[in-house]
């Protein structure tokens, strides 16, 4: 069986201690084993921030970009091995897995063309110069500067190449060192990644680093230069922001964790209408797509109360041919949860909800993590608080209150509607948009929509409250949380000449 190492120092390492077993989740069948035990993280930390910072700080942005553009192009050429790897580690159908790595390869170019319109400077320019005094001697100008330190990445294990690459592209751009450590149990594509990485030699040494198995102290060991990012579940956020250190050294933080997004299909909805199509394949993609297992997923279905029984009816029938199985075979629509326990946890979910399966069954299978998506109706309140990370959606019926129970979710990654009812669409959008880091309009008119459920780099990703507070990507924006602003302020030549 694979060990799995870990690339810290510059070299690859081998954990002591009794490793943890990597199964295909479909089957059951152990394929990798790793251990992180023993290996010297301040070591690790220390290396990634001397010798990779000097080197990223060394280059522009658009040589950052170059970087960025190696990766993405090595992880094409890596495409199908991945999939394969997404395949049986992952549980995931092919259609899933390209998801996860052409996510991955799209986010990365995304980053290069950042870079590009970035160019040859090693630093931001923030806004315009300001004059602060009578004369215009006195002269002010906001700059972002790389920090010195490590930006560490924890990442889920639901997109294993994707959740890698949309930390690393932004973090690299910005001129800080990466340690990136996976989700233990399905990190077999991010190693592969990594291999791909250091086998082609496409970052300067200590660019990039990798941690696989568990964290052990990795977060108690950053200090006041360095970033966490870390997407996961809200209570592993929770213990991760109140660590005396990240307290103490004021680490910058950013938390991406549950989501309970509602998906709203307006009051003017007919029946068989495109719009009314259009959100009953959302749903219906969200529900089963890596088997729910997506932050952004659609958890909360709000319809009119006049069309609920006509919604729920046609779900079902939606719902109803999708074939659940081992993700290797070709007919296959929905894979697996990706472990044992994810699949506890989400049968202890569907038990909280408190409501009566419109669609579905818990019935386990002899073999693998598999659960058959899951239509709830009538659910009892835990449908405004607790998160099924699984193919498990609720239908809830609205009258007038339908921002007033979308707000209920105390804050979310996603939330979309579908109507074309103008008032509608504006009251709702200040409703919700507070609570939201990104309100989706489906339309039946937008060719190829992504749906809800796709994140672009282009566009923020995160959330409040409940989501973690976090903000990812959204282009350019998403470099702040890499980079120190410094205000300067001082005689008008020299910072000009600074700037160049
Ligand atoms: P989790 O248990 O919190 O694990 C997430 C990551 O944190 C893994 O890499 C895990 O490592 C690591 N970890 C666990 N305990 C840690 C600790 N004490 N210190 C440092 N790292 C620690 O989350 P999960 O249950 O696997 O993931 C599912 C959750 O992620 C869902 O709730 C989902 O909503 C959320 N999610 C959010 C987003 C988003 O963008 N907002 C995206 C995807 C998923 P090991 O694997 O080695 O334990």
């Amino acid at each position: 069986m694979e060990t799995l190492r870990s690339f810290v120092g510059g070299r690859w390492v081998a954990g002591s201690g009794s490793p943890q077993t990597l199964l295909n989740p479909a089957t059951e069948e152990p394929l990798a084993q790793v251990s992180s035990e023993g290996i010297d993280l301040a070591a690790a930390l220390g290396h990634a921030r001397e010798v990779g910072g000097r080197a990223l700080r060394g280059l522009t942005f658009a040589e950052r970009g170059a970087l960025l553009r190696g990766i993405a192009d090595a992880l094409q050429e890596e495409r199908d091995a991945l999939l394969q790897l997404g395949i049986a580690n992952g549980g995931n159908t092919r259609s899933d897995a390209k998801f996860d790595v052409d996510g991955a390869i799209g986010t990365l170019l995304a980053y290069v063309d950042v870079a590009n319109a970035l160019g040859a400077r090693k630093f931001l320019v923030d806004g315009d110069g300001l004059q602060l005094g009578r004369s215009a001697r006195f002269h002010g100008q906001h700059i972002a500067v790389p920090r010195r330190g490590v930006a560490v990445h924890i990442n889920a294990f639901n997109f294993p190449a994707w959740g890698f690459a949309e930390k690393a592209a932004v973090a690299l751009l910005a001129g800080m060192p990466v340690l990136s450590k996976p989700a233990t149990s399905s990190a077999m594509v991010a190693h592969r990644i990594m291999q791909v990485v250091v086998e082609k030699k496409l970052l300067p040494e200590g660019a990039l680093s990798f941690l696989v198995g568990a964290p052990r102290d990795l977060p108690a060991q950053l200090g006041a230069q360095d970033v966490l990012a870390f997407t996961g579940s809200g209570d592993t956020g929770a213990r991760l922001r109140a660590l005396a250190n990240v307290i103490r050294h004021s680490v910058r933080v950013n938390i991406e964790a549950d989501s309970l997004n509602a998906a709203v299909l307006g009051p003017e909805a007919e029946p068989r209408s495109d719009m009314y199509e259009l959100f009953l394949k959302d749903v219906v993609r969200d529900m089963t797509q890596k088997a729910g297992q997506k932050c952004t997923a659609i958890r909360r279905i709000l319809v009119p109360r006049e069309i609920f029984l006509s919604v729920k009816d046609d779900l079902v029938e939606l719902l109803t041919p999708i074939k659940v199985g081992n993700p290797a075979e070709e007919d296959t629509r929905m894979g697996p949860l990706a472990t044992k326990s994810q699949l506890e946890d989400a049968h202890k979910g569907v038990a909280l909800l408190k409501g009566r399966l419109a669609f579905g069954d818990l019935e386990r299978r002899p073999k693998g993590y598999f659960l058959s998506p899951i239509l709830v109706e009538s659910p009892g309140e835990a449908v405004h608080e607790h998160e099924v990370f699984g193919p498990v959606a609720s239908l809830l019926p609205y009258e007038a209150n339908a921002a007033e129970l979308v707000a209920r979710g105390n804050g979310g990654l996603v939330c979309s509607l579908y109507s074309e009812d103008q008032a509608f669409l504006e009251e709702t959008i200040h409703a919700v948009a507070p609570f939201h880091g990104r309100v989706f309009i489906g339309h039946p008119k937008i060719e190829l929509s992504p749906g809800p459920g796709t994140v672009l780099p282009q566009l923020v990703h995160g959330g409040p409250g409940r989501a973690g507070g976090g903000e990812e990507l959204g282009g350019a924006r998403g470099l702040a949380l890499y980079l120190q602003r410094v205000a300067l302020e001082g005689p008008r030549p020299s910072i000009q000449k600074l700037l160049g």
